[in-house]
């Protein structure tokens, strides 16, 4: 250990010195529909988010399984509709379902009433498999109402802003955060889109390299390390050993507890 550095707060169980979740945003064809409503009469495009229920999650599951690891996965109501076998099958694993809006669409393009209709309908539609606690916007943005709608419908935590390295508090809302950042994101780094060529698909080397970086400094400054992928990036056969050896690098470190979002939420006095 490093002495040179002064850890943070020990909030965490066990006296752990540093908190790591693994989240999955599940958002299958509906981030392509958001982005261009005309994509869903384009088989094509939508084929690389159906990857993400149809391939991906199978063989994401069968990973943390043999790793014994409860994630969290953020999904939007309307594929949770689409893919409700998906959903119980994540859910009956053990692992904790979150809000990921109803659509795939940010707050901030909705009005107040879009934004809550968004919000209960996909509750309803979640809460239908598995309690709820916890909601990601689809865009890692709030509208100036999402922390009131979240306090009003009784979340506990938000996972969208990059000001921290370990959870707070929102004032006046009580809600937690549990900050991220596109460092631990798979999508900057691998995501290509066919609409645009304008950068490369970045090497599994890279990433590694990248995310083995961060971890090691959020583990230094007891931080906490909120990963974040999506099934139809992460779930790509040459990836899928990045997966299982980062989350072998964290269980490697005995200092570091490794649980759901709403676990680590939980430890915020
Ligand atoms: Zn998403």
């Amino acid at each position: 250990m490093d002495e040179t550095v002064t850890p943070g707060p020990s909030r965490w169980p066990g006296g752990a010195r540093s908190a790591a979740a693994l989240t999955f945003d599940l958002d299958a064809e509906e981030v392509w529909i958001a982005q261009d409503p005309a994509n869903a009469a384009r088989p094509g495009v939508l084929s690389q988010g159906a990857y993400g229920p149809k391939v991906g999650v199978p063989l994401i599951l069968e990973i943390l399984a043999r790793r014994e690891i409860r994630a969290t996965f953020f999904v939007p109501g309307r594929v949770a509709e689409r893919y409700p076998k998906v959903v119980r099958a994540i859910a009956g694993a053990g692992h904790e379902l979150a809000h990921h809006g109803y659509t795939h669409t940010s707050p901030t393009a909705l009005s107040p009433e879009a934004e809550e209709h968004e919000l209960a309908r996909g509750l309803e539609i979640l809460s239908s498999f598995a309690p709820v606690a916890g909601y990601r916007s689809p865009a890692w943005e709030f509208s100036p109402h999402t922390l009131g709608l979240l306090a009003r419908y009784g979340f506990r935590y938000s996972s969208n802003l990059m000001d921290d390295i370990r959870p707070y508090r929102h004032d006046h809302y009580g809600i937690v955060e549990l900050p991220v950042h596109w460092t631990l994101d798979d999508a900057p780094h691998f995501s290509f889109s066919g609409a645009s060529w304008t950068k490369k698909i970045a090497t599994v080397e890279e990433v590694r390299s990248i995310w083995a970086d961060e971890l090691a400094g959020l583990h230094q400054l007891g931080g906490s390390a909120i990963l974040t992928m999506h099934p139809q990036v992460i779930g790509r056969p040459g990836r899928l050993r990045l997966l299982e050896e980062t989350i072998a690098g964290l269980q490697s470190q005995p200092e570091t507890f490794i649980g759901t979002c709403a676990q680590i939420a939980d430890c915020v006095p």
